[in-house]
C-alpha cells in the first residue's frame, strides 16, 4: 500500500500504473464500513484504487465542527490495509498541500445548492466543489465513488462534472447502516451514549415517512416526522424534505409526484450536540 502526503508523491505513484483505470474514493477519514464499501466497489471496478483522507476546511461553515471532526489516521490505515491491493494508493495531504493559497473560486449550482444542506450550511457545497476539483486534478481518476448517504453532495458532484466537462464517471454507492438502522457516519463516534442508544429513531422515522408518502399529504408527513424526532429526548429536527434526485425540488403537494422521477425523504437533525443527515428513497408504485 502506497501512502503519499504530497501531490508529486501521489502523481509519481500513479504514473507507472496508467493507462490502467483509476478509481478514486475521496474521504475525510475516521473511516467506517460505509467508506470501506466504496473502496471495495472501486477495487471491484478498477485495477487501481486511490483513497484520499483529507478533512477539507473550506466545506466547514462551523469552525467548532471542523475542530472536533474525528481524526484517526492510524486506525484508518489499519482498516484500509485489510482491503486494498499492492498497487492501490492512499493520499493524505496537509491543508497547505491542497490550499497553498486561498481558494477564491465560486461555483454556481443553481437550485441544487438553494435547498436543504445548501440553505443550512452556507458555503458548504462551494467548499466541496473546491476540494473535489482539486483532488480530481491531482488523481485524474476514471471513476470516482460517492455515497448516497450524502444525497445532495452526490447531485452537486454530478453537476460539477457536467459543468466542468470532466471525464470522471461518478458511481453512487448505497448507504451502509448500523444494526439499528443508523447510517454509518464519522460523526457517530461523537454521539453521547444516551443519544446513540436512541438514534435508531432516525431510520424508523424515515421508514415511516417513506411509507406515508405513498398516500398521505406532505404536511401530514412532515408533522409526523417533527413529532417523532422532537419527542425523542436530545433530538431536534432541522429540516425534513421530500425531493427528486435530479433537480432536488421540494415536493409540497402529492400532485407534484411524477412516475418517471425518483423521490427521497431527506432529514437533518441535531442528536445532542452532533448534527446528522440521512435519507431514504420512496417507492411510489
Ligand atoms: P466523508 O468522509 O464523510 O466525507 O465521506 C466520504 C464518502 O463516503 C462520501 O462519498 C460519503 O457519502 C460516503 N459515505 C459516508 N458514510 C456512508 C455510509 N454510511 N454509507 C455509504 N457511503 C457513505
Amino acid at each position: 500500500m502506497n501512502v503519499s502526503r504530497t501531490i508529486s508523491g501521489i502523481r509519481g505513484d500513479l504514473t507507472g500504473l496508467r493507462p490502467k483505470h483509476v478509481g478514486f474514493v475521496p474521504t475525510m477519514g475516521a473511516l467506517h464500513e460505509g467508506h470501506i464499501s466504496l473502496v471495495e466497489k472501486a477495487i471491484e471496478l478498477c485495477p487501481v484504487a486511490v483513497v484520499s483522507i483529507f478533512v477539507n476546511p473550506t466545506q466547514f461553515n462551523d469552525k467548532e465542527d471542523l475542530n472536533k471532526y474525528p481524526r484517526t489516521e492510524d486506525a484508518d490505515l489499519d482498516l484500509l490495509r485489510k482491503v486494498i491491493r499492492e498497487d492501490d494508493a492512499v493520499f493524505i495531504p496537509e491543508v497547505e498541500e491542497i490550499y497553498p493559497s486561498e481558494d477564491k473560486r465560486v461555483f454556481n449550482f443553481g437550485n441544487l445548492e438553494k435547498v436543504m444542506e445548501g440553505l443550512h450550511r452556507p458555503g458548504h457545497f462551494n467548499g466541496v466543489a473546491q476540494v473535489v476539483t482539486k483532488l480530481f486534478d491531482i488523481v485524474e481518476p476514471d471513476y470516482a465513488f460517492f455515497g448516497q448517504k450524502d444525497f445532495q453532495q452526490l447531485a452537486i458532484v454530478k453537476e460539477l462534472v457536467r459543468q466542468t466537462g470532466s471525464k470522471v464517471k461518478i458511481i453512487s454507492c448505497p448507504i451502509i447502516r448500523e444494526s439499528d438502522g443508523l447510517a454509518m457516519s464519522s460523526r457517530n463516534r461523537l454521539l453521547e451514549p444516551e443519544i446513540r442508544k436512541n438514534a435508531g429513531i432516525i431510520f424508523r422515522t424515515l421508514n415511516q415517512a417513506a411509507e406515508l408518502a405513498k398516500e398521505r399529504e406532505i404536511p401530514e408527513i412532515r408533522k409526523h416526522v417533527e413529532r417523532s424526532i422532537n419527542s425523542t429526548s436530545g433530538f431536534s429536527l432541522e429540516y425534513f424534505e421530500i425531493v427528486d434526485d435530479k433537480q432536488l425540488l421540494p415536493v409540497t403537494d402529492r400532485s407534484q409526484f411524477h412516475k418517471e422521477n425518483n423521490y427521497f425523504c431527506c432529514i437533518a437533525l441535531r442528536a445532542g450536540k452532533i448534527r446528522l443527515i440521512d435519507n431514504m428513497e420512496i417507492s411510489l408504485l
